[in-house]
C-alpha cells in the first residue's frame, strides 16, 4: 500500500508530492517534476517515489536533504530569488552549492562553503541550452539489478526516511530480485 508522504511540493506547495529531485533532496509534485526534468539531469535528477527503483546514494541524498533544509540553505544565499524562474534559480551559485552539499553529505563527508568546488560557480547564461536535454534516463527503472532499493511508505512506521519526509510516515524497503 502506497501512502503519500505528508509533504508539500518544494516549488508550488501542492500537497503530497510523489516525486523528488534527488539532486537537492526535495519533494516536488508531478507538474513541477516535469519542469525540473526540463532543466536537464545534470541540474536536477528527478525520481518517482512510487515507480522508480532507488540506488543507495540516492536514498542517502533524500535522508540528508528535505524541503526544509533546502529552503533554509537556499534562502540564505544572495543569488537565490524565489521570484525568478525555475531555470534561473537552479542555474545559480546557490543551487550549485546545494547540489554539492547534498552530494557530499550523502557520501558521509562533511561540507562547507569554503571548501566546496561550487563556491566559484558561474551561472550559465545561455537559456537556449535549457530544455533540450534528451539524455534524461527515463527508463532507468529497467535496471533491476540485485540490491536496488525502492521507497515505500506506511502509516505506522518511523525510520530514517523520517528526516526527509519530516512527518514520520516513511519507511524504506530494500529487496533484491
Ligand atoms: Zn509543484
Amino acid at each position: 500500500m502506497w501512502v503519500a508522504c505528508l509533504q508539500l511540493c518544494f516549488e508550488c506547495g501542492t500537497h503530497n508530492p510523489q516525486w523528488v529531485s534527488v539532486t537537492y533532496g526535495i519533494w516536488i509534485c508531478l507538474e513541477c517534476s516535469g519542469k525540473h526534468r526540463s532543466l536537464g539531469v545534470h541540474i536536477s535528477f528527478v525520481r518517482s517515489i512510487t515507480m522508480d527503483k532507488w540506488k543507495d546514494l540516492e536514498l542517502e541524498k533524500m535522508k540528508v536533504g528535505g524541503n526544509r533544509k533546502a529552503k533554509d540553505f537556499l534562502s540564505t544565499q544572495d543569488d537565490w530569488d524565489e521570484d525568478q524562474s525555475l531555470q534561473e534559480r537552479y542555474n545559480t551559485r546557490a543551487a550549485a552549492l546545494y547540489r554539492d552539499k547534498i552530494k557530499t553529505l550523502a557520501e558521509g563527508k562533511s561540507w562547507s562553503i569554503e571548501t566546496s568546488p561550487a563556491r566559484n560557480y558561474v551561472p550559465h547564461t545561455t537559456q537556449a541550452k535549457l530544455g533540450t536535454s534528451t539524455s534524461y534516463p527515463n527508463f532507468r527503472q529497467m535496471k533491476q539489478s540485485g540490491g536496488m532499493t525502492t521507497v515505500a511508505s506506511y502509516s505506522n512506521d518511523t525510520t530514517s526516511m523520517e528526516a526527509a519526509c519530516g512527518m514520520s510516515r516513511f519507511v524504506l524497503i530494500s529487496y533484491s530480485r
